[in-house]
C-alpha cells in the first residue's frame, strides 16, 4: 500500500492556504487511499524566533484542527513530531549526507533568512538545516508520497536527492519519495499581497484567512482583497494575481474550473461576494468539529499518545538500518 506522510508547522494559526493546499486533500483523499501519517512538526517551529508557551499551545491547536479537518485516527496516524525521537536521530545522519550549498539554495531559507536580517535578528542555524529534518520526517517512514502545497515541493525534491545519495553511498535504505500537490489552490496567495503566499507565520492579518476566523471576519477580508486594475474578470496569474487568487479560492471551495468561473463574472464585487460565501461554507463544518473537539481535551491526548506510539514503531527499523548502513 502507498505510504503517505505530511505535516504542518505550529508557527501560527492555520490558514485557508494550509487547508486548501494540504489538509483537505489529506482528509478527503489521502487517508482513504493510502497508509498515511500526518504530523504537527513542532521541531520546525523552533527555527525562527519563538515563544515556548505559544509553540506548545499552537501545537495542540494544530493537532485539533487536523482532526477537525476530517482526519480520522482510525484511518491514519496523527501525532506530534517531538514525541518521536527518530526524527531528530535521522536528521543528523542526513546533515552528514547533505551539503552546505544545497541547503543555502532553498528558496524558503533565502526568503526567511533575509527577513530575519531585515528585522535585525540573527538567523538560527536550524533554519538552514531545516530541510534535513524535513527529509528525516519523510524518509523515516518509507514514504512514497508527500502531499504538500507548491511552496514545499523544493524541500521534497531535496529529500528525494538525499535518499538517492544515501542509498547509493551506503546501500539501499530509504524509499525515494515524491511530492503531490492539489490541482487547484496549490498556492493560495495573500489577499492583500497576491504576489506572496498566504503564510501563517507572516502575521499580516488582513491578507490571511485563518481556519478559525468567524464568518464576518472572513467576509470582511475577502471583500477587502486587493484586486487588479481593470474591471474584467480574467484568470491570469502573472498579469492579474489578485483576481486569479480569488478565482482559485472560489473554484477550490465551491467547485468548478477557475477559467470557466472567470467567464461567468463581469465584476470584481460579485466575484468577491461569492468567494467569501464559499469560504464561509467550507470553514463551517471544520469550525463546528473544532468546537466539539475542544470540549473533550482528553480525546486529543489519547489520539496523540497512540499516534506517537504507532509512528515510533514504524520509524525505528528504518532509522536503525540507516545508523548501521552509515557505519555506526
Ligand atoms: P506555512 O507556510 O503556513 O507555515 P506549513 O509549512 O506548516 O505552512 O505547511 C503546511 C502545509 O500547508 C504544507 O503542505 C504547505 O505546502 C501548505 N501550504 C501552506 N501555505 C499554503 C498556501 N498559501 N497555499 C497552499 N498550500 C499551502
Amino acid at each position: 500500500m502507498t505510504r503517505v506522510f505530511s505535516g504542518v508547522k505550529p508557527t501560527g494559526h492555520l490558514t485557508l492556504g494550509n487547508y486548501l493546499g494540504a489538509l483537505r486533500q489529506w482528509a478527503e483523499t489521502d487517508q482513504h487511499r493510502a497508509d498515511s501519517l500526518f504530523c504537527v512538526v513542532d521541531l520546525h517551529a523552533l527555527t525562527v524566533d519563538h515563544d515556548p508557551a505559544r509553540v506548545r499551545r499552537l501545537s495542540r491547536q494544530a493537532a485539533t484542527l487536523l482532526l477537525a479537518a476530517g482526519l480520522d485516527p482510525e484511518r491514519c496516524t496523527v501525532f506530534v513530531q517531538s514525541h518521536v525521537d527518530e526524527h531528530a536521530r535521522l536528521s543528523y545522519l542526513l546533515e552528514c549526507v547533505a551539503t552546505d550549498g544545497e541547503m543555502r539554495r532553498m528558496i524558503q531559507y533565502k526568503e526567511k533568512s533575509a527577513r530575519e536580517q531585515v528585522r535585525g535578528g540573527s538567523v538560527r542555524l536550524s533554519l538552514l538545516t531545516y530541510p534535513a529534518l524535513m527529509a528525516a520526517d519523510i524518509l523515516a517512514y518509507d514514504t512514497d508520497e508527500v502531499p504538500v502545497g507548491e511552496d514545499q515541493t523544493q524541500h521534497v525534491e531535496l529529500a528525494r536527492d538525499l535518499a538517492v545519495r544515501f542509498n547509493h553511498r551506503y546501500g539501499q535504505t530509504f524509499t525515494v519519495p515524491k511530492a503531490t500537490s492539489p490541482k487547484v489552490a496549490a498556492r493560495v496567495m495573500n489577499l492583500q499581497d497576491p504576489t506572496s503566499k498566504m503564510g501563517k507565520s507572516d502575521d499580516t492579518g488582513p491578507g490571511i484567512v485563518y481556519l478559525l476566523d468567524e464568518p464576518e471576519a472572513v467576509r470582511k477580508k475577502v471583500m477587502r482583497a486587493v484586486t487588479d486594475s481593470g474591471q474584467d474578470v480574467v484568470h491570469d496569474r502573472a498579469a492579474r494575481p489578485g483576481v486569479t487568487n480569488l478565482l482559485e479560492i472560489l473554484a477550490a471551495c465551491a467547485g468548478g474550473d477557475p477559467e470557466d468561473l472567470a467567464a461567468s463574472y463581469s465584476s470584481y464585487g460579485a466575484l468577491k461576494k461569492d468567494t467569501a460565501e464559499a469560504v464561509v461554507e467550507v470553514l463551517r463544518p471544520v469550525q463546528e468539529r473544532h468546537r466539539e473537539l475542544c470540549a473533550d481535551p482528553g480525546y486529543l491526548e489519547q489520539v496523540l499518545r497512540a499516534g506517537a506510539e504507532k509512528a515510533r514503531t514504524m520509524a525505528r527499523p528504518t532509522v536503525d538500518a540507516a545508523y548501521r548502513a552509515i557505519g555506526l
